[in-house]
């Protein structure tokens, strides 16, 4: 039995003792069904967030309306839910409204998929009225009840079903497959944000390849923001060897490179990506373009950067269809390093001494003129040095 359950189990004895149901449920459970390494284990509790906090004196309230309460016991934070429907789906997305109910098999009905609306004792039994073990055991993604009704209540369970597909390398039942076929629209009334965490989820596993088919047999990627009309993309993706693109930047880069969007940022704004994610994809999009156009030269991998060379240099293997042996990281690490310096503050001169040099006054011509000598010096035209890189910007006739 993992560690982590094992940890946990007093948790679920202290509820229980108080005279209240808990289980193990949600991903855990089906991780370790999977025999996957666990990352987090969730409970699930007929207690209400006021009952559980009246038994453990360490608790933090993160989302109490939807009867969630971080518990922190010996040090480990758990999320403990209480057993609850999610009633009235206004609007496609979230429920407006959860009710607490004390029926485990109730709450493991309102749960996406099969495998995950298996529940788990202190014991470690196994309670599985979904048939979910079946579905783990035959790897398929199927929803708890009809299709139909369970993306109708809550559409991102499409993309669920779609990371799941990339994460695990299960396939998806026939309705629930049909059910994505049918109903990819609805996912135009949920939230950007919660369409983005899935999607990252979704770049990250090991088979993307094959989730990008189901976006695109599916007609679903048409309600993602900015591939309406993009199924060609989807395709040329799938038939690139992107097993190598572990980082998230690098899927996204290369995504970017063939959707060709008119306007990147637009395109990412409709990601609702931040300020951060969105300079970092430009930069990596701006230097494959250049790394397209032939090699890196150093200032290039100056301000690029180690990492994000080395990145780009997989990204372009892919693009260009070159084993990954064939491109060599030792070359590109060893230009690296060899640069005589790694960053501005490093320049043996700065505006002051432009200033002090030139007798001119402090104005934008200082970075042009810093940024020149920084070519200067990476170049070896001249020593990072004061005095050389005074003689080098006199000679070019620039101080
Ligand atoms: P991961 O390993 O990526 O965390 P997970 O299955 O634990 O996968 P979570 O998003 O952490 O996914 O959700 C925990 C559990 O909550 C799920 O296993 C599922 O039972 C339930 N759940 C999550 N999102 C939904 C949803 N949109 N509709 C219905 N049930 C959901
Ligand atoms: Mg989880």
């Amino acid at each position: 039995m993992p560690k982590l359950f094992i940890q946990a189990k007093p948790v679920l004895e202290k509820i229980e003792q108080a005279g209240f149901q808990a289980y193990f449920v949600g991903g855990a459970v089906r991780d370790y069904l999977l025999n996957k390494q666990i990352s987090d284990v969730d409970i699930a509790t007929s207690a209400t967030p006021a009952e559980i906090k009246e038994i453990f004196p360490k608790t933090v309230d993160v989302g109490i309306e939807h009867g969630t309460i971080l518990v922190i016991f010996k040090g480990i934070p758990y999320e403990v839910t209480t057993f609850r429907t999610e009633s009235e789906y206004a609007d496609f997305r979230r429920p407006s409204r959860v009710e607490f109910i004390r029926s485990l098999e109730d709450d493991l009905k309102r749960r996406d998929f099969t495998m995950n609306a298996i529940a788990m004792n202190r014991n470690f039994t196994i309670i599985d009225p979904y048939l979910g073990k079946a579905a783990i055991e035959n790897q398929q993604i199927r929803t708890v009840g009809r299709p139909e009704d369970r993306f109708q209540e809550d559409a991102l369970r499409m993309m669920r079903a779609v990371r799941f597909v990339s994460q695990l390398s299960f396939s998806i039942e026939r309705t629930t497959y049909q059910g994505l076929s049918d109903h990819g629209f609805l996912l135009e009334k949920i939230a950007v944000e919660r369409i983005l965490a899935e999607f990252n989820k979704l770049l990250a596993g090991e088979n993307k390849t094959e989730a990008f088919k189901i976006l695109r047999e599916t007609g679903i990627y048409q309600f993602l923001p900015g591939f309406k009309g993009c199924g060609h993309v989807l395709a040329e993706y799938e038939g690139l060897d992107t097993a190598g693109l572990k980082e998230l930047i690098e899927n996204w880069t290369l995504l970017v490179h063939l959707l060709k969007p008119a306007d990147i940022d637009s395109f990412l704004r409709s990601w609702k990506m931040s300020a951060k994610q969105m300079k970092q994809i430009k930069k990596y999009v701006f230097y494959l373009n250049r790394r397209l156009q032939g090699s890196l030269n150093k200032i290039d991998m100056f301000h690029a950067g180690l990492e994000t060379t080395l990145s780009l240099e997989k990204i372009f293997c892919v693009l260009t269809e070159c084993p990954e042996e064939a491109h060599d990281t030792d070359q590109i690490e060893s230009v690296y390093q060899s640069l005589p310096i790694h960053a501005l503050k490093e320049l043996a001169v700065d505006g002051n001494d432009l200033i002090q040099w030139s007798a001119r006054k402090a104005g934008p011509w200082i970075k042009e003129v810093l940024l020149f000598a920084l070519e200067g010096v990476l170049e070896q035209k001249a020593a990072n040095e004061k005095e050389a890189i005074r003689e080098w910007l006199c000679r070019c006739n620039l101080i």
